[in-house]
């Protein structure tokens, strides 16, 4: 699997680590219209690789599925894990 940087503003999120850098290892982003009918177990360990695809026309349509708040210690429910 390829190494890369995800940087992301979002520090309230489990995964977020300084220098704005994603610390999970794995995310799924997909359209805001799936993340809204999806829950919390819907993300990128179970989902992403067999998932329809999920056109959008902006990136404000968009999301970041994997985000967990800090605050909930409920972290477990998709599947990804912090590096
Ligand atoms: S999981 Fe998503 S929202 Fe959370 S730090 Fe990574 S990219 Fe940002």
């Amino acid at each position: 699997m390829p190494q890369q940087h995800i940087h992301c503003s979002v520090n309230n999120c489990h995964y977020w680590g300084s220098g704005n850098i994603c610390q999970a290892n794995e995310i799924l982003v997909t359209s805001d219209k799936v993340a809204n009918e999806k829950g919390e177990s819907f993300d990128a360990p179970r989902n992403a690789a067999t998932m329809a695809t999920t056109p959008v026309s902006t990136c404000m349509e968009t999301c970041c599925k994997t985000f967990t708040d800090k605050n909930t210690g409920n972290y477990n429910a998709d599947g990804v894990y912090r590096r």
